[in-house]
C-alpha cells in the first residue's frame, strides 16, 4: 500500500487560521497537549457526536443513552483495577528532572545502574530506578486535602455505566441483550501525548456496553465489530484507510476476552493508529463491582428463568481522534483548470460540514447584497450558513472550500429579475441555476446522509 502524506503541519495550521483547533491557554504560552474546539470545530465534533448517538442510541431499540458524572466514588477504581493497574514504569533524571517511560528506547543501559545514560542531558547514572506512575487525575472532593478525601477525574466512560446497569435496565423494563451508550469527557495523565489532538491528556469517549447473555458474547462482538467498521466506512473516510488490527493473547487487557481495534491511516510516519476498540470483556467488571459494592448486579431472565451476571461487549470510539481522521482524509490540494492559483479542499462528507453553504452577492451593489441576506437568513432556520461579501467571488470560494462547506449559492445579476441563483457543488464544482424558491429541496437531501 503506497504512504499516504504527512498533512499534519498544514492541517495545525489550516485549524488554527479557519477556527477549528485552538491551543488551549494559547495567550500564556499553552498548555501541553491539550486543545480547544473554536467555532468550526466544534461544530464537526458535534455532527460527529450526534451522528453516532442517532446510530446508536436513538435509530436502535435496544440501546439506552446514559449520561453520567466524571467524579465517582472512588471504590469505582479499585473494582476495575484502574488504581493498582493503570500505570506506567516511568524513571527520572536526577540531573535534568526530565521523566521518561522506563521503555523508552532511546535510554541506553538499565535505569538505576551506574551506565544508564539519560536521553535528554547526556548524563550517566543520574537515571533513578523505573517507579509506578498511576495515569489517573487525582483531586480532593470538599474542603480537606487529605487521603480520605481523594477522588479521580475518570479515565473512561465505562465505568460509570456499569454502576448504572441495574438502573438502566429496571427503569427502561430492556431485556437482554441491550446497550447502554453515553459520549462524555475522560482524562488520562499521558506521558508522551502528542500528534495535535490525536492524543491527549483531556478527551472525550463515545462508548456503548453491551450486556449479553454468556455464550452469546462472541456472536455479538462479531456482530459489533463489523456494525461499527460499517460506521466509519459510512464517515467518508477511505476504505483503504481502514483496517482491523486484532489484539493478541500479550496486548490484551486483563479484562478482556477479544479485542480489535479500528485502525486508520494518519499517513506519515504516525500511519496506521487505533480510532476505536471493540472489546469483548466478559463479566470482569460487573463480577468486580459485585465484590466491592457487596451489591448484586445480576440479570434474572424470566423466559428461561435464569439468573446471571451478563457479559459485556463494549465498543469505545475517540471521537477526537476521528475528528483527526476526517480531517486528514478530507484534506486535498488541486489545481483549478483556467486558474493559476490551487485549491485546498476539505472533502468532509456534507452531513458533518460544520457549514452547509456559503451564500454570496457577486458585486456588493445593485440589490444583490440585500437579496443574498434575505436566503441566509431563511436557510439558517433549516442548516447553518455562512454570509460573504468581501473579496472576489473566486476568493469567496476558496475560503468555504479549505473548511469543507459542500455547496456556495450566489445571487447574480439574473437573480433579481428571475428569482433563481447559482449553486455550486465543493467536489465537481459545476453550478447549477435555481429557483430561490427550491434551494431548501435542493440542499435540504444532500445534507443528511
Ligand atoms: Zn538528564
Amino acid at each position: 500500500m503506497p504512504n499516504q502524506p504527512d498533512v499534519m503541519e498544514k492541517l495545525v495550521s489550516l485549524c488554527k487560521r479557519r477556527g477549528f483547533i485552538f491551543q488551549s491557554s494559547e495567550i500564556y504560552g499553552g498548555t501541553g497537549s491539550v486543545w480547544d474546539y473554536g467555532p468550526l470545530g466544534v461544530e464537526l465534533k458535534r455532527n460527529l457526536q450526534e451522528r453516532w448517538w442517532k446510530a446508536m442510541v436513538r435509530s436502535r431499540s435496544d440501546i439506552e443513552g446514559l449520561d453520567s458524572a466524571i467524579l465517582m466514588h472512588p471504590r469505582v477504581w479499585e473494582a476495575s483495577g484502574h488504581i493498582g493497574g493503570f500505570v506506567d514504569p516511568l524513571v527520572d533524571c536526577r540531573n535534568c528532572k526530565k521523566r521518561f517511560r522506563a521503555d523508552d528506547p532511546r535510554i541506553k543501559g538499565t535505569p538505576g545502574t551506574p551506565d544508564a545514560q539519560c536521553p535528554a542531558c547526556g548524563m550517566k547514572g543520574t537515571l533513578g530506578e523505573a517507579r509506578q506512575f498511576n495515569l489517573m487525575f487525582k483531586t480532593f472532593m470538599g474542603p480537606a486535602e487529605d487521603s480520605a478525601s481523594i477522588v479521580y477525574l475518570r479515565p473512561e466512560t465505562a465505568q460509570g455505566t456499569y454502576v448504572n446497569f441495574l438502573n438502566v435496565q429496571q427503569s427502561t423494563r430492556q431485556r437482554i441483550p441491550f446497550g447502554i451508550a453515553q459520549i462524555g469527557k475522560a482524562f488520562r495523565n499521558e506521558i508522551t501525548p502528542g500528534n495535535f489532538i490525536f492524543r491527549t491528556r483531556e478527551f472525550e469517549q463515545m462508548e456503548m456496553q453491551f450486556f449479553v447473555e454468556p455464550g452469546t458474547d462472541m456472536q455479538w462482538f462479531e456482530y459489533w465489530k463489523e456494525e461499527r467498521m460499517k460506521w466509519h466506512r459510512g464517515l467518508g473516510l477511505a476504505p483503504d484507510r481502514l483496517e482491523f488490527h486484532q489484539h493478541r493473547a500479550d496486548e490484551l487487557a486483563h479484562y478482556a476476552r477479544a479485542a480489535f481495534d479500528v485502525q486508520f491511516d494518519f499517513g506519515g510516519t504516525l500511519g496506521f493508529q487505533e480510532i476505536e476498540g471493540i472489546h469483548n470483556r466478559g463479566d470482569f467488571d460487573l463480577t468486580q463491582h459485585q465484590k466491592f459494592s457487596g451489591k448484586k448486579l445480576e440479570y434474572f431472565d424470566h423466559a428461561s428463568n435464569k439468573r446471571y451476571v451478563p457479559f459485556v461487549v463494549e465498543t469505545a470510539v475517540g471521537p477526537n481522534r476521528t475528528l483527526l481522521a476526517l480531517l486528514v482524509n478530507g484534506y486535498r490540494e488541486e489545481s483549478v483548470e483556467g486558474e493559476a492559483e490551487g485549491r485546498v479542499v476539505l472533502g468532509l462528507l456534507p452531513a458533518l460540514a460544520p457549514i452547509k453553504a456559503g451564500v454570496f452577492p457577486l458585486v456588493k451593489k445593485d440589490g444583490m447584497p440585500e437579496m443574498a441576506k434575505k436566503i441566509s437568513d431563511d436557510l439558517r432556520k433549516a442548516f447553518s450558513v455562512f454570509y460573504d461579501d468581501s473579496g472576489a467571488i473566486g476568493r469567496r470560494y476558496r475560503r468555504q472550500d479549505e473548511v469543507g462547506t459542500p455547496f456556495c449559492i450566489t445571487v447574480d445579476g439574473e437573480s433579481l429579475s428571475a428569482n433563481t441563483v447559482t449553486v455550486r457543488d465543493r467536489d465537481t464544482l459545476k453550478q447549477e441555476r435555481i429557483s430561490v424558491d427550491a434551494l431548501k429541496e435542493y440542499i435540504g437531501p444532500r445534507i443528511v446522509e
